[in-house]
């Protein structure tokens, strides 16, 4: 019989000291930062990935020992650590057990404000046919039961929820006695701009224990000019309503949400120094989506990348300076990445997953039945693209809905560990795959990585992240696991 393969010996002479664990190297500032595949990292002098990759690293020093006990290498006596990544990898990942857990539901299209940069294209509010019927309602709700988590949040979204206001009281009833019937509970939100609230409304949301995120870019100049609204200013309403929303439920169930326009980034500290002075605990720095009028307006509202993290960086500085000074604040995105590269688990943020979040862990049921694989997938749809139209709750079962080709195609640009340009990148455990994006903007749903919008973000701020935490001052490490220890849940941090 012809041997098929030479023996290692042709290939080295001896057999290695140690073996390679799967992970990905960068260079940053003079040192290397190796990343394994369940987010643990390491930074080594230059010089030391060449070594570990020949098998030139002496495998007595501390360097050798570090490696060892964080999985980039593994030897003789490693077999149990092995058994430790898998478990690490698996708790990760954790979030595929439960199948989808936020099932957002768009009440209506119909919104009173006239926001420059509004992604999902509202009507105005005379136009009720943009309302989710009753039986839409059912279907949805019906539809939600049949995954297994037993923890669900139900977000009710729009253009402005509160203008259904009957119809999410209606929507609630049902999904409480659908929910007794199947064992399961639901958190409940509701993603409003609050203009109409009244004291009926909060009085409801209170007794049905309804949380809210609401909508603030920052001091009155910058959430004016940003969000439009006829017969006066949105940022008197908002500010009154807010006060009014934490009176009737408590100031921990009123979240705020902001969105940067190209106005806002002249003013990062303005806009931070806002959330303090309203007496909120955590400010969500979000660059402006590429969907609906801020598609049309982008000239006005729109900017690039290095632009959005310029400003970014300079409200990060002014927020952890505050924090230093006895200001408690966290940022919420920085705070998702942190407690991915710190900690061992996962965060329910489903913009930073992998496989990605849409259609995986949420699923929306538009006004008009259809359903979606994620926010930005209706908002897509209201520009005249149904690609990621996963079925109709009319007419699909879940079976149907996960074998469309809608579904098919979601999934072939899912796992950024399979995608070009991220297969390789260090910071692909901290990172998402987002198929939508980069179908929207780059027509493909894998794109091209360094040219997205998405990745020059996330590339910016996970450098600007592993900047900050090389520095080892203890204070900044206390305040990033303050951050991370008290982190929103993602229910509430994915309005628009
Ligand atoms: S999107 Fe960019 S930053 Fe994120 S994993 Fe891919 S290459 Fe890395």
């Amino acid at each position: 019989m012809p041997r098929l393969f030479y023996t290692p010996p042709t290939y080295g002479g001896h057999s290695p000291k140690y073996q390679l664990l799967p992970f990905r190297y960068t260079r940053m500032d003079g040192e290397e930062l190796l990343v394994n595949e369940a987010g643990e990292y390491q930074f080594v002098p230059n010089g030391v990935v060449d070594q570990l990759v020949r098998h030139q690293l002496s495998t007595t020093t501390g360097l050798y020992q570090t490696l060892k006990a964080k999985h980039f290498v593994h030897d003789g006596d490693s077999s149990p650590l092995l058994d430790i990544l898998a478990t690490k990898i698996r708790t990760k990942k954790a979030f595929l057990e439960q199948g989808v857990t936020l099932h957002i539901m768009v009440l209506t299209l119909r919104c009173e404000h006239s926001c420059q940069y509004c992604q999902v294209s509202r009507q105005t509010a005379d136009r009720t046919t943009y309302d989710m019927s009753t039986a839409s309602i059912e279907r949805s709700l019906s539809f939600m039961m049949r995954f297994p988590g037993k923890h669900l949040t139900l977000e009710f979204q729009g253009g402005e929820p509160l203008l259904a206001f009957e119809s999410l009281r209606y929507a609630v009833g049902v999904a409480k006695e659908l929910a007794a019937k199947h064992g399961k509970t639901i958190s409940f939100v509701v993603c409003t701009n609050l203009a109409v609230s009244t004291d009926h409304i909060f009085r409801y949301l209170r007794d049905e224990n309804i949380k809210i995120s609401t909508s603030l870019d920052g001091p009155a100049i910058v959430h004016n000019a940003n969000r439009l609204r006829s017969g006066g200013s949105s940022y008197d309403v908002t500010i009154a309503n807010i006060r009014r929303a934490r009176e009737w439920i408590g100031h921990e169930n009123v979240g705020a949400l902001m969105t940067t326009s190209r106005f806002s980034l002249a003013y990062p500290r303005e806009i931070v120094d806002e959330y303090v002075a309203q007496g909120f605990g955590s400010i969500f720095l979000r660059a402006i989506n590429p969907y609906g009028f801020a598609v049309k307006t982008v000239e006005r509202t729109g900017y690039d990348s290095s632009e959005f993290l310029s400003f970014y960086g300079a409200a990060l500085d002014h927020i952890i300076t505050l924090n230093r000074n006895g200001t408690n604040l966290m940022e919420v995105y920085a705070t998702l990445i942190l407690a991915k590269i710190l900690t061992p688990y996962t965060t329910g943020y489903v913009d930073l997953q992998s496989p990605t979040g849409a259609g995986i862990s949420v699923l929306v049921y538009n006004y008009d039945g259809k359903i979606y694989a994620s926010d930005e997938s209706r908002m897509l749809a209201e520009m005249n693209d149904q690609t990621f139209r996963l079925g109709n709750v009319h007419e699909d079962t879940y079976l149907s809905m996960v074998q469309s080709p809608a579904f098919q195609y979601l999934l072939s640009a899912s796992c950024n560990e399979a995608l070009p340009g991220c297969a390789e990148c260090a910071y692909q455990p901290y990172c998402g795959a987002d198929p939508v994006r980069h179908h929207a903007t780059q027509r493909d749903a894998i794109g091209h990585r360094p040219t997205g919008t998405f990745c020059q973000k996330n590339l910016g701020i996970i450098t600007d992240l592993f900047r900050r935490i090389r520095t080892a001052d203890p204070a900044l490490q206390r305040i990033f696991f303050a951050w991370i220890r008290n982190k929103p849940h993602g229910s509430l941090i994915s309005c628009d």
